[in-house]
């Protein structure tokens, strides 16, 4: 599998990384896995640090050791789940301030950001950030923020990071980048010069659909201080079990996505040959309308496919009912393929007119590809796409 560019010198490579972290807390037991700490209080004045878990834990430790570790970057918080990630980094800007934000950002962003945080005075302005205008737009507006997520959810737009960060960098304005698509294998915001980079580590970083976590990378001491108060303050730490999972399941994710990309690649080919689908987006085919940039910026083109089919919203919904391997449910990244109607479950609370706007329309369908055999997921898809015609 390719990989991103590797700038900061680690003495090892990645997969070794990822095996055998940092710190392991087991000092005299010879154990080689971690174990867990299911406390809430620790005894004052210790070696660790350590005073309760809402504001640190041995097992958020060693998570972060292997995230920072992971992205090549100095620091990692972790959280509950990616929306209490975001919750942490929104709640570091005050009443009037403004998020620039990609129109296409994940819908439970969108509904915390336009449900949420607009009664409490924080100011949203969605726009298309492929377009070429983007500068013209961050002088105008001089957010407080910019929010950009890329590949984005569903629609799979790749978004230029480097050029933006580029820009905003000189505004002082940071940016952050929803990664949770992409993992630190196939692309590094912060080396493109994001400030922080955003991850929901319940999808693709777990791996096994067992657990929820969200985490943020960061070189910036002072975003990790703050990042960090948010986490005790606001009450968005993890629970220690669910963070041993995700270390464990961390281990294996070199592995599961090299077999999830190369399937993925394939069901794209596959699904744009077959006349009942309208369009197929796949960040590195070429008929993707950002392929170059995807190439630019990405080791590899992810894991999941997009496609549009030639049906009704209720010949679509039977579609994604009649695939065997492909169970319908919403969430990604897991070793089991998972098949999501973006219009009636992820972005069902984003307005109609929203969706219309960005593309989300009735037809469209979000395959997540997992590390089955690529001979049986094919046969499954064929079978379902029949149902169709
Ligand atoms: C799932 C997801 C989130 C939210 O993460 P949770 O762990 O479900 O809270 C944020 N961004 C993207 C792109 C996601 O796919």
């Amino acid at each position: 599998m390719g990989s991103v560019k590797r700038e900061k010198e680690f003495s090892t490579g990645v997969n070794t990384r990822v095996i055998h972290h940092k710190d392991n807390f087991s000092e005299g037991t010879g154990s080689i896995m971690p174990p867990i700490f299911p406390t809430s209080t620790f005894v004052h004045g210790n070696e660790g640090g350590f005073d309760y878990t809402r504001s640190g834990n041995p097992n958020f430790r060693i998570l972060e050791s292997v995230l920072s570790d992971l992205e090549e970057c100095k620091f990692a918080s972790v959280f509950s789940s990616g929306v209490a990630a975001i919750t942490a980094i929104v709640s570091t800007l005050k009443a009037g301030d403004l998020i620039l934000c990609e129109e296409n950002l994940y819908g439970c962003t969108v509904r915390l950001f336009e449900q949420v945080f607009n009664r409490f005075g924080l100011k949203t302005q969605w726009i298309d950030f492929t377009k070429p205008n983007f500068q013209e737009v961050i002088s105008n507006h001089k957010p407080a923020m910019i929010w950009i997520e890329s590949p984005t959810n569903p629609l799979l737009k790749i978004i230029d990071i480097e050029g933006i960060c580029h820009f905003a960098n000189k505004m002082k304005i940071p940016v952050v980048v929803d990664n949770t698509f992409a993992t630190p294998l196939l692309q590094r915001p912060l080396q493109l010069g994001a400030t922080l980079s955003l991850t929901s580590t319940t999808k693709f970083i777990n791996g096994h659909s067992d657990a929820l976590g969200g985490a943020v990378c960061t070189e910036s001491a002072i975003w990790r201080d703050k990042l960090n108060f948010a986490q005790k303050a606001l009450g968005l730490n993890p629970s220690p079990f669910d963070c041993w999972l995700i270390t464990r399941g961390i281990k294996t994710l070199p592995l599961r996505l090299e077999r999830q990309v190369n399937n993925a690649s394939k069901i794209a080919n596959q699904l744009a040959d077959n006349p009942a689908i309208k369009y197929v987006r796949y960040p590195f085919r070429n008929d993707h309308p950002q392929c170059k940039l995807a190439k630019r910026q990405m080791a590899m083109g992810g894991a999941i496919v997009t496609a549009t089919v030639n049906a009704t919203q209720a010949q679509t919904y039977s579609f994604c009912k009649s695939l065997h391997y492909f169970k319908m449910a919403e969430s990604l990244g897991g070793i089991e393929s998972l098949v999501c109607h973006p219009a009636t479950m992820t972005h069902a609370s984003v307005s109609k007119e929203t969706k219309i706007k960005i593309g989300i329309t009735d037809s469209l369908i979000r395959f997540s590809i997992g590390c089955e055999d690529i001979e049986d997921l094919s046969a499954d898809l064929n079978q379902a796409l029949g149902t169709i015609s």
